[in-house]
């Protein structure tokens, strides 16, 4: 499948007819265990659900076409393969070199889980590669992570200019590509060692199934959370394996309309008084916007605005119609969050906290002019 453009892989990486009845859609296999043909003769590979099944195989082989990658390894959540990558490539006294504005999720595990086991943590604005130099000339992390577009902010580091930096120190380079998706951005082709997402976000795509992977440039580096996968066990089950197999294969088209759609909003936002200010990589005025136009093939669906104040941003979030209040991102339906109380609730008080006037958009699918109505008439009622 390396040899096809990303839609094709999308629909057919992992997917082949399936042998026995040719069924175009393979089925979904929820055996949890493999009949031998003598003591360790087994037919597939497969011996037990959580060392292998061919519904997650499907699901690995598609990630890995999708992101260029030698290997992707799923799990039952994005924390889960955060923390399997974590746990296999750490050992106590290492450190991490954490971007300022990642998911709260990953700053709470690694300062909470994995610091009492002795994880060292170091943040840094990791877009301004002026302050990473100076981190990594202080002492070398074992693991450098970084989000771009970040969460909520948006903000936009150099992935190649980054990667090039961290190997020359000696470090890992992980790259969370929930934001952007394969569809937009390929870390591995930019220099990441490793890809983390939240498949639970636009890779699954329509709210309705949790998981989470890893995708390596490299397989041998994919040995050791390989092996906490099975020895460990955070494993997606094969129903929600398939779930997400299914919403892959219309990434391409649906990151097209989520793109098209943010950007509309952004420009309107951008255009509207009672903003503030507007965060998205596709306006020009963005800190980042060239860096994004040259590492992404379009800017996406999440846009965050700010309002002047926490009561408007609240009172903003509580009065859109369309727009459903709720956390995550990234399906097709249009979302609106507070992070301050809700998804960055975690890292209040913390240097990860993010500004209290701070709204965050997941621009749906729907169409443009029924979005921008609601919007206009939230801002009317401010
Ligand atoms: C949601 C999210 C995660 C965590 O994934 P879960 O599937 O919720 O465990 C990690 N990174 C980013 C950028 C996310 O948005």
């Amino acid at each position: 499948m390396t040899d096809h453009k990303f839609a094709t892989a999308a629909v057919h990486a992992g997917q082949e007819p399936d042998g026995a009845t040719g069924a175009v859609i393979p089925p979904v296999h929820f055996s949890t265990t493999y009949a031998q043909d003598g003591i360790g003769g087994l037919r597939g590979g497969y011996e037990y659900g959580r060392a292998g099944n061919p519904t997650r195989t499907a699901l690995e082989t598609q990630l890995a076409a999708i992101e260029g990658g030698a290997r992707a390894l799923s799990f039952a959540s994005g924390l889960a393969a955060e923390d399997a990558l974590l746990r296999a490539l750490l050992q106590p006294g290492d450190e991490v070199l954490l971007g300022n504005d990642v998911y709260g999720g990953t700053y709470r595990l690694l300062a909470r889980v994995l610091g009492p086991w002795g994880v060292k943590l170091r943040v840094v604005d990791i877009s301004d590669l002026a302050a990473v130099d100076a981190a990594l000339a202080a002492g070398t992390p074992k693991i450098v992570w970084v989000e771009t577009p970040s969460n909520p902010l948006l903000r936009i580091t150099d992935i190649r200019a980054l990667a090039a930096k961290a190997h020359a120190a000696g470090s890992i380079v992980v790259v969370d590509n929930t934001f952007a998706s394969p569809a937009l951005q390929q870390p591995i082709a930019l220099g990441a060692d490793v890809v983390v997402h939240s498949t639970t976000k636009y890779l699954g795509g329509h709210s309705d199934v949790v998981g989470g992977a890893l995708v390596f440039a490299d397989a041998a580096l994919a040995e050791q959370p390989q092996f906490l996968q099975f020895a460990a066990g955070g494993v997606s089950g094969p129903l929600d394996a398939w779930l997400t197999t299914r919403g892959i294969k219309t990434l391409a088209v649906r990151m097209e309309r989520h793109s098209q759609n943010g950007q509309a909003v952004a420009d309107f936002l951008a255009g509207h008084g009672r903003v503030a200010r507007v965060y998205y990589p596709g306006l020009a005025s963005h800190p980042g916007h060239e860096i994004a136009a040259s590492q992404m093939s379009a800017f996406g669906g999440i846009v965050s605005l700010a309002l002047g104040d926490a009561a408007a941003a609240r009172r903003f979030a509580e009065s859109t119609r369309l727009f459903t209040l709720a956390e995550s991102l990234g399906g097709v339906e249009s979302l609106v969050n507070y992070p301050d109380a809700m998804t960055h609730a975690s890292v209040r008080g913390t240097e990860l906290a993010v500004p209290e006037d701070v709204v965050r958009l997941s621009v749906g699918i729907e169409h443009i002019d029924d979005l921008l109505a609601d919007l206009d008439q939230t801002l009317a009622g401010l």
